[in-house]
């Protein structure tokens, strides 16, 4: 074998020996809690009932969006042929982005917005062109891997504060004389589920002069009495906002935006590599997210919420009565759509996932790097769109699987 690709391979045995290799399934229907995939290595696809997507709302695979994306598909083509300072940037954009920042004008004054192909490119952009030479980026550790790329991508240096330790970011703070500091966290942690703690943060940001860098991809949508997000449930408003929301994941479409004070987004059409650099996303989505929004904040919006709140207490009482009492595996504090239960070893969350799916179940076992050593994981998600019966079924199949011996470990 060449020289090359045997390094390469060396790699992917290692991370074989080591339950770490990633696999893909296929989906062969659309994202809904009952699918039909075909896992890896497997040749028939099976009906499975799933509990990783992000598909907080149900709203992926709603008529009503698909409707909308054919509609803006007939109106503006597929392709939106430029970039969005050359020719990609349609009223479909222009509208959606004027809807997003009239929805973080109560949390952010004059606030604008600008529409991203996607979440990591919005983060690489935020953190790239805030973070210049003279910056400090100020990470969470417990960051989503676009934010650490994103802030590795700005000239700035980068400090990390401990998960959630106001007291010790205050102190690096007010260790550091740059004149520009950025404090950059997620709102809801993507594989604990808990929220951070944004009016603290907010606060720390006003005492040190600082801008505060909010990613809230698992808040939009859910979290806030109409939907906006952590903003919203935590009411708070400040200039120095900058929020990202995902649109992919409630918002059951694809694509991100910032919203932030006007002069900051007029800042990043200049300056953002990750918005300049690229063709715009199809208008068509654009117009398909504009539908979204009306369903996040409407009627809707406000059942599949209250749907996806019983179903997380339904989980959180259930799951308490039946883990086992040694202390093997435990559900961590988390009051949104991520529920992790934590097992600790690779391996046993992998034998977990194998024993899930012999009931027909599909949990992601999240391994490290993407969690910290020792604290491997079946990450729940739950949806609006999960029945009562679904989440029962989960409890039970968990009670069995946990209560089945474990092999001795290899
Ligand atoms: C999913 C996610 C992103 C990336 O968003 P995409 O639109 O999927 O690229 C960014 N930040 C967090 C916290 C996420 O969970």
């Amino acid at each position: 074998m060449l020289r090359l690709l045997e390094r390469l391979q060396d790699e992917i045995t290692a991370l074989d020996a080591r339950s770490l290799r990633r696999r893909r399934q296929i989906a062969e229907t659309a994202c809904a809690p009952e699918q039909i995939l075909t896992l890896a290595g497997a040749t028939a696809p099976r009906t499975m009932l799933g509990f990783s997507s992000n598909d907080y709302l149900g709203l992926a695979a709603h008529p009503a969006l698909a409707e909308a994306l054919a509609e803006g598909a007939a109106r503006y083509g597929t392709g939106s042929g430029g970039s969005h300072l050359i020719l990609g940037h349609s009223r479909a954009h222009a509208q959606l982005e004027e809807r997003l920042g009239e929805w973080m004008a109560p949390h952010i004054p004059d606030a604008r917005s600008l529409f991203f192909c996607t979440g990591y490119m919005a983060n690489l952009a935020v953190l790239s062109a805030l973070g210049d030479g003279e910056a400090v980026i100020f990470s969470e550790t417990l960051n989503h891997a676009s934010l650490i790329d994103g802030a590795r991508l700005a000239r700035a240096r980068v400090e990390r504060y401990p998960h959630c330790d106001l007291q010790a970011l205050d102190a690096q703070l007010a260790a550091c004389d740059a004149p520009v500091k950025i404090i950059v966290s997620d709102a809801v942690f993507s594989m604990d589920g808990h929220i951070a703690p944004v009016a603290g943060l907010l606060a720390l940001a006003e005492q040190h002069d600082a801008w505060l860098v909010i990613d809230d991809a698992h808040g939009f949508g859910v979290l806030g009495a109409t939907g906006r997000g952590a903003l919203q449930a935590l009411a708070l408003r400040s200039e120095r906002l900058v929020l990202i929301g995902t649109l992919g994941k409630a918002a059951g479409v694809s694509g991100a935006f910032v919203a932030a004070h006007r002069t900051v987004i007029d800042f990043l059409v200049q300056r953002a590599r990750p918005y300049i650099f690229t063709t715009a996303a199809p208008p068509a989505v654009a117009h398909a997210l504009l539908t979204s929004l009306a369903l996040i904040e409407g009627e809707e919006g406000m059942r599949r919420r209250a749907q996806l709140r019983a179903r997380i207490t339904q989980l959180r009482n259930g799951l308490k009565q039946m883990l086992p009492a040694d202390g093997s595996a435990w559900l961590a504090d988390s009051p949104t759509a991520i529920q992790p239960l934590i097992v600790g070893d690779n391996a046993r969350a992998m034998q977990t996932m194998e024993r899930l799916d012999a009931h027909g179940l599909r949990v992601g076992a999240i391994r490290p790097p993407t969690v910290p050593a020792g604290t491997a994981r079946l990450r729940i998600a739950l949806s609006a769109s999960h029945t009562e019966a679904d989440v029962a079924r989960l409890i039970g199949a968990l009670g069995e699987a946990l209560a089945e011996p474990w092999p001795e470990a290899a």
